[in-house]
């Protein structure tokens, strides 16, 4: 009898010590993160519109930690207080010394081309590390997507000899430290600029980041009134070896033309793309056989592999339509080349709109297209909009022909004008409405 207690007593205390190791929150043992509020010091990280990355990242550190610490079961650690410099291994050992249990990284991002848009999440593309840092990313991913920022992926990237590549990750990961690194959005492209501009806008972050943390340890918090115990968790299993990027181009792009427009330049496109080892980001199109192409698009949803637009091509173009479509790691590939027929010229649209001015009624539609039309031009070539903007600025017949229609109607009231006093003198013998014009009027 003695035996089989001893038994089930060494059964029940490895169940609860297994349990308590892979759900920390569970245990007596608080859950210990680190948060790392990326660059500092010298290292100012990215630079836009006059906002400074290790700032941005302090603010939504500070707003992490004090949301955090309104949950039970937790301690919450920042690698750097102040702006100074530390190396990303420093920070790694900080969080290392606290047996952090996490390491939270958190970064703005800016493109080379300044055209990306939304946020990104890298993590460790080896072991546990990367099953945790993927699950982490996935409830993060859904908050920021919920909050309005385009959803670029979980990813993980290599250097040259097979490690992960960023350093922070690397450091975190050789000292069994599950981390993600967090690319809230970016500082350089409009769609992303509401974000980060203002304080509220930052903390919201901070504030966003930490709900993401809770969820994920499945905290509970009496000052904010909810309970994520239990909360679902995206499950993956342990990769054998290394996650790789995808490093090849979308695999298939090719377009088809439906209704061309040519009085308005209306190009009605389908675009069928697909990329098989990853999935479709973004697609831009170009109506000039490539040399210019629109700011990228949202392809959705992500899981489709046709979608149809319309785009415009400006008067007087012979259009060549070629759509570009890019992957989850932005690499792009080109469709094919569709040739049309020639698009309606202004001067062309000018002459349609007069005769149908005549018959009464377009001169408010051609207005309204003149102005999209030269919203896609800027869309397109900052240079030519220019020249655009200026072409159809003078717009020389409507004016002339106002003028002309002006000039016309004076004369006509100065002729009469004239009559009535000449018939006035030879009926009366004196000038009428002399002297009392104004008093009749007023
Ligand atoms: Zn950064």
């Amino acid at each position: 009898m003695k035996i089989i207690r001893k038994v089930m007593l060494a059964f029940l205390m490895g169940l609860f010590f297994l349990y308590g190791k892979s759900i920390p929150a569970h245990g007596a043992q608080p859950v210990v993160v680190a948060i790392d509020p990326g660059h500092g010091g010298e290292n100012l990280g990215a630079e836009c519109n006059g906002y400074t990355e290790k700032n941005l990242t302090m603010i939504v550190a500070l707003a992490m930690k004090e949301e955090l610490e309104k949950y039970e079961g937790i301690e919450v650690y920042l690698t750097r207080e102040g702006d100074k410099d530390m190396s990303l291994e420093e920070r790694a050992e900080f969080a290392a010394s606290k047996n952090a249990d996490f390491l939270f990284c958190l970064h703005f991002n800016m493109s080379a081309e300044h055209d990306l848009f939304g946020s990104e999440v890298w993590v460790s593309a080896f072991g546990e590390e990367h099953q945790e840092g993927y699950s982490f990313a996935s409830g993060e991913m859904e908050l920021l997507e919920e909050m309005g920022l385009y959803p670029r992926g979980i990813k993980t990237r290599l250097n040259d000899r097979g490690e992960d590549y960023y350093g922070i990750i690397r450091h975190s990961t050789a000292r069994g430290i599950p981390s993600a690194l967090i690319e809230h959005c970016h500082l350089d492209q409009e769609n992303d600029t509401s974000f980060y501009t203002s304080g509220e806008g930052l903390e919201r972050l901070g504030i966003l980041d930490a709900t993401a943390v809770a969820r994920y340890y499945g905290l509970k918090s009496e000052i904010l009134g909810v309970d994520y115990s239990g909360w679902p968790k995206v499950e993956i299993p342990v990769p054998a070896g290394a996650v790789k990027p995808d490093l090849t181009e979308p695999d298939v792009c090719m377009i088809d033309v439906g209704d061309v427009n040519t009085e308005t330049g209306d190009i009605e496109v389908s675009v069928y793309a697909s990329d098989y080892d990853s999935y479709l980001l973004y697609y831009s199109y170009s109506w000039d056989g490539g040399k210019n192409f629109s700011d990228l698009q949202k392809w959705e949803p992500r899981s489709a592999d046709n979608l149809t637009f319309t785009m415009k091509a400006p008067p007087g173009t012979m259009p060549e339509v070629v759509v570009k479509v890019y992957n989850k790691y932005d690499i792009k590939t080109e469709s094919n080349h569709v040739y049309l027929p020639s698009i309606a010229s202004e001067k062309e649209r000018e002459e349609e709109s007069g005769m149908e001015a005549a018959a009464g009624d377009t001169a408010e539609e051609d207005a309204a297209g003149e102005a999209v039309e030269a919203g896609i031009m800027k869309a397109k070539n900052p240079a030519d909009n220019g020249k655009e903007a200026g072409k159809s600025g003078k717009g020389e017949a409507p004016e002339v022909t106002f003028f002309y229609f002006l000039q016309v109607a004076f004369l006509c009231v100065a002729i009469l004008f004239v009559l009535l006093m000449l018939a006035g003198i030879l009926m009366r013998g004196h000038i009428p409405f002399w002297g009392c014009g104004s008093k009749k009027k007023r």
